[in-house]
């Protein structure tokens, strides 16, 4: 950050502190409702207890059209609201509710049409059979909406986040972006792809809404990426969403598209143009997310949609789970030679729904690991895939060996994580097995690829092991 834009971020920071103490009407409109914010990255971050509707107002300043029509405002504070009602336990381990990137909700000092709106509809929430709904908006759909499970894998097809025409966008000018060749294969490298070279791009399948949902890269390793990872990749600031074509001209990547972000549910530009040729609110919730209710608060009683935290409600993890994870925690540690192993936090998700909230990974990534935290998939899919006592041995294993290869290929980690997770430990094989890239093992398009990433990554470990003899050296 230049010293210039650290004096505004403190400048904004100090404001919107001031902003904090002073709006008593947004205090008492909240009910003793709070999120719990953390402002910049770990580091120089701060984590608040804002009160929702502060919240409310402060995000609606950030992620909204600050000239907006009151209809507009309105809709997008119920979704705001609704939204982080949802999501309020995404950050649990981490001690806060929601950040304050495009990860969650970006918040800015709220301004008097933004306070209004946050005010007028304070304690609304937008919901799907009596519980406030899994809501998503992004900035345009470019004239189409996007189904949820497109964007992401594994989603529930809800009735609600289907694709549909938005009939506001006819006027808009395609956006352009030209990139070297070069520049997009460092940015895939960057992004764990390896290979020799970046020959050409091309679009492989779209979903119905004709988003890009998988592209060829000739010369890379893999030679598929998805649509939104591929976004990711070159930045979603760049390409500014997945509705594009592109063509490759004397090593000129030109690509020439529609909307911004994912398109799924709201899309703030079009809500906009719908309050000014005079939509009302309910009209216009209606567009984005057909069926839905608006609902007080007050009028709700629901479950959290994630499944809470072990240590509120021991009996989501089965003591069967937990028992086993100490005792395969104890037997790895010996094996590897750690003296005193940590504390391990394992979580069995109860639905697919849940785990993908949890961890943002497809159903087939079963176990993923964070830190302490091993999150599970489901019984009945780890009960389809190797059964649950192997994806408890495995997230251990992986646990405990993370740390000390943290700087290595990802094969290095989760070979190992496989290779001490398994029951009866696999002898290197003879075979030249090619190492998987990390790309290979973190943005898998399918359970069959991730599987067979994964059997290269053991194999790779098993021979490097067989060389080095110390788990520790292997790179
Ligand atoms: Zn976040
Ligand atoms: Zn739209």
């Amino acid at each position: 950050m230049t010293s210039r834009a650290a004096v505004i971020c403190s400048l904004v920071l100090a404001s919107a502190t001031v902003q904090d103490r002073e709006d008593a009407a947004l205090v008492s409109a909240s009910a003793g409702r709070t999120v719990r914010v953390r402002f910049g990255s770990s580091g120089t971050s701060r984590i608040l207890d804002l009160p929702m509707e502060l919240y409310v107002a402060r995000v609606l300043a950030a992620e909204g059209e600050p000239r907006a029509e009151v209809a507009a405002q309105h809709a997008l504070a119920i979704v705001v609201r609704t939204f982080a009602t949802v999501n309020a336990r995404r950050h649990r381990r981490d001690g806060f509710d929601l950040c304050d990137t495009t990860h969650c909700q970006v918040l800015r000092p709220f301004t008097p049409a933004t306070r209004e709106a946050a005010l007028a509809t304070a304690g609304q929430l937008l919901t799907y059979e009596g519980r406030p709904a899994e809501v998503f908006y992004s900035a345009s759909c470019g004239g189409r909406s996007e189904a949820v499970s497109q964007v992401w894998t594994g989603a529930t097809d809800l009735p609600y986040l289907r694709s549909a025409d938005d009939d506001v966008h006819d006027a808009d000018a395609p956006w352009v972006l030209e990139l070297p060749i070069g520049r997009v294969e460092e940015a895939l490298r960057r992004a764990g792809f390896d290979g020799p070279r970046l020959k050409d791009v091309s679009v492989e399948r779209r979903s119905p809404s004709r988003r890009v949902t998988r592209l060829h890269l000739s010369g890379m390793r893999p030679a598929e990426i998805s649509g939104e990872d591929f976004r990711a990749a070159l930045g979603a600031r760049e390409l500014r969403s997945t509705q594009f074509s592109v063509e490759t001209t004397r090593g000129i990547l030109r690509f020439t598209g529609h909307g911004y972000g994912h398109g799924v549910g709201m899309c703030v530009v079009g809500a906009g143009r719908r309050a000014a040729r005079g939509e009302m609110l309910s009209q216009i919730l209606e567009q984005y997310y057909p069926g839905l209710k608006v609902q007080p608060v007050a009028a709700l009683s629901f479950a959290p949609l994630m499944a809470p935290a072990p240590e509120h409600e021991p009996a989501r993890v089965p003591g069967s789970v937990a028992t086993a994870a100490s005792r395969v925690r104890d037997e790895l540690a010996a094996a590897l030679g750690i003296g005193s192993p940590p504390a391990l936090q394992v979580q069995v998700h109860e639905t697919l729904e849940a785990f993908r909230l949890a961890t943002g990974r497809p159903w087939w990534t079963a176990v993923v690991v964070e830190g302490a935290s091993i999150d599970l998939a489901p019984m009945p899919i780890l009960a389809q895939q190797d059964g649950a006592e192997a994806a408890i041995r495995r997230g251990v294993a992986e646990a405990l060996v993370r740390e000390a290869l943290a700087d290595r290929p990802a094969w290095v980690r989760i070979g190992a994580a496989r290779y001490y997770g398994s029951a009866q430990r696999p002898a290197p094989t003879k075979k030249n097995v090619r190492c998987p890239s990390d790309a290979e093992l973190m943005m898998a398009l399918s359970a069959s690829a991730l599987r067979d990433a994964e059997l290269r990554a053991e194999s790779c470990f098993a021979r490097a092991l067989a060389k080095t003899g110390d788990w520790r050296a292997v790179r």
